[in-house]
């Protein structure tokens, strides 16, 4: 009797057929592949737990179980430590590899190779592939000192001329599950079941997770906004940017895929620069992975006085601080899990340098409220924006004035009056700054500071030059 061997497709971040290194590695040594998602409640329910990236998450795993089982396959989906549950999947049977797609993290790292060695002990190999960013290896590109690049746009540079594979087509057919997995192949479970609940999201991030919306976002950006990128993409309400962060976030597009569709006019090169920093950050976060925790600068770490300031941290939380831009970003953090770029950077400086608060509860907090929360992007961006990290500059060059932010980034109000109704009869003149209304506007816009609208809870001016002081005194 001949003895089948199976493959194991263990996947985690990379929730896609199309362009798919590990699938196609997997397929390749000829034997049923049994893909398989692994549900670990260390991630869904630790400290950077988010029902609304979850929610994303299980939408994403439907669709990938629908197409797969479109092929002729379907989904396993296990629930537990992926060491345990994977190398039992192995040994019941009888695979001799797991195919996967290698990530970055200290995390994730470390829990790879506690799969690498439990699935050994089944009888199996933990084989990774490129898949999570556009060039294969983000860590494999050096300077000429052979250091991991701290700066990113010689960075950029380099990754520019780095070599690129062949994107690969996802595949029209697919193995049969064998039956005894068929028999258990496990049920991708309600949010409610793991723990946790939200409110539907609004606003254009309600969108569907999954391969095929992040293909339809893919389209429409191409065929639309990426014409306008260049030029409009730090306009706030009609900003054409691609929106595709959750999604390349859990791998439902191809980062590489997508720069290979990308022309070179002076968009696609904005864009692609954009998905250069997703890689930069990437690689940081392989070389320096106590970044997770403390300051890549060492002058900086457990040298600044942060504040502890909870209710003003709840305020800016909120969107109660009295700044409109800020105010009216972190409204749309709750209640679109997204928000665009520059309102990050504007309520990420005001945080950090107007507040004095420690960067990582701003970190932790975006962590719980973005769908397309990512470490080494929300971290490597923390830093920065908090003058502690890589690529650095002066902290005053990165401190952001929310009120001239304001008349740039939303020059007609619309952002603002959207996700801030208190101030949606403040007059244009007065809108960055309502505290300056004289009370007859106040009256006529119905809107009292201090009653309707909050007053500025620091002046920013003042706290620009003690953030400064703050950082000259812990140097
Ligand atoms: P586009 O402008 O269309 O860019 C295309 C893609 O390029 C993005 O989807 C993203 O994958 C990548 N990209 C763009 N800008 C950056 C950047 N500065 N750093 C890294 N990658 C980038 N991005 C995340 O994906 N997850 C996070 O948790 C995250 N946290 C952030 C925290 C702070 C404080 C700041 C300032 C930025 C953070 N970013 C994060 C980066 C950036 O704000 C988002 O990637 C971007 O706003 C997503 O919108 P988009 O897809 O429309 O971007």
């Amino acid at each position: 009797m001949s003895i089948v061997t199976v493959t194991i497709l263990w996947l985690r971040r990379d929730l896609r057929l199309a362009d798919n290194p590990a699938l196609a590695a997997a397929l390749s040594e000829g034997d049923p592949v049994v893909p398989a998602f692994c549900l670990d409640r260390r991630l869904l329910t630790g400290r950077h737990a988010s029902a609304a990236r979850t929610r994303f998450l299980l939408d994403c795993l439907r669709d990938l179980d629908r197409s797969l089982r479109d092929r002729g396959s379907g989904l396993v989906m296990r629930e537990g430590l992926p060491e345990r549950e994977l190398a039992q999947l192995a040994r019941e049977l009888g695979a001799r590899s797991v195919h996967a797609s290698g990530d970055v993290g200290p995390f994730a790292r470390r829990r790879d190779e506690r799969v690498r060695g439990a699935v050994g002990d089944a009888g199996a190999e933990l084989v990774l592939h490129p898949g999570l960013f556009a060039v294969d290896d983000p860590a494999s590109i050096l300077t000429g000192a052979g250091r991991p690049y701290t700066v990113f746009t010689p960075y950029y540079r380099s990754w520019l001329r780095a070599p690129r594979r062949e994107v690969i087509p996802a595949p029209d057919r697919l193995p049969a599950l064998p039956s005894r997995v068929r028999r258990r192949k496990g049920r991708i479970p309600a949010l409610e079941r793991i723990g946790l609940a939200c409110a539907p999201l609004a606003g254009k991030s309600a969108v569907r997770g999954g391969e095929r919306a992040a293909r339809a976002r893919v389209e429409a950006f191409l065929s639309d906004g990426l014409r306008e990128y260049g030029a409009r993409r730090d306009l706030l309400d009609a900003g054409p940017t691609s929106r595709l962060s959750p999604y390349l976030h859990l791998g439902c597009i191809s980062p590489r895929e997508l720069e290979a569709r990308l022309g070179h006019d002076a968009a696609a090169e904005e864009l692609r620069r954009q998905l250069c920093w997703r890689d930069f950050y990437a690689q940081v976060l392989r070389a320096f992975p106590a970044n997770v925790r403390s300051e890549y600068q060492r002058r900086y770490r457990g040298t600044i006085r942060w504040s502890r300031a909870r209710r003003r941290f709840d305020a800016w939380c909120e969107g109660r601080t009295g700044y409109p831009l800020v105010d009216a970003s972190m409204r749309q953090l709750q209640r679109e899990g997204w928000i665009h770029n520059r309102c990050r950077l504007v309520v990420g400086s005001f945080l950090t340098k107007d507040l004095g608060i420690d960067w990582r509860w701003g970190e932790r907090w975006f962590m719980q409220m973005l769908i397309d929360g990512d470490e080494a992007n929300n971290n490597g961006n923390w830093q920065w924006i908090a003058s502690v990290g890589v690529d650095p500059q002066s902290p005053g060059r990165r401190i952001y004035n929310p009120a001239l932010q304001q008349a740039r980034l939303d020059p007609d109000g619309a952002f603002v009056r959207r996700h801030v109704p208190e101030l949606a009869g403040v007059p244009a003149d007065f809108l960055a700054e309502p505290w300056t209304m004289p009370r007859a506007v106040q009256d006529a816009a119905r809107c009292i500071i201090g009653r309707d609208y909050p007053a500025p809870i620091v002046d920013h001016a003042t706290a620009r030059r003690e953030a400064i002081a703050r950082y000259a005194a812990a140097r």
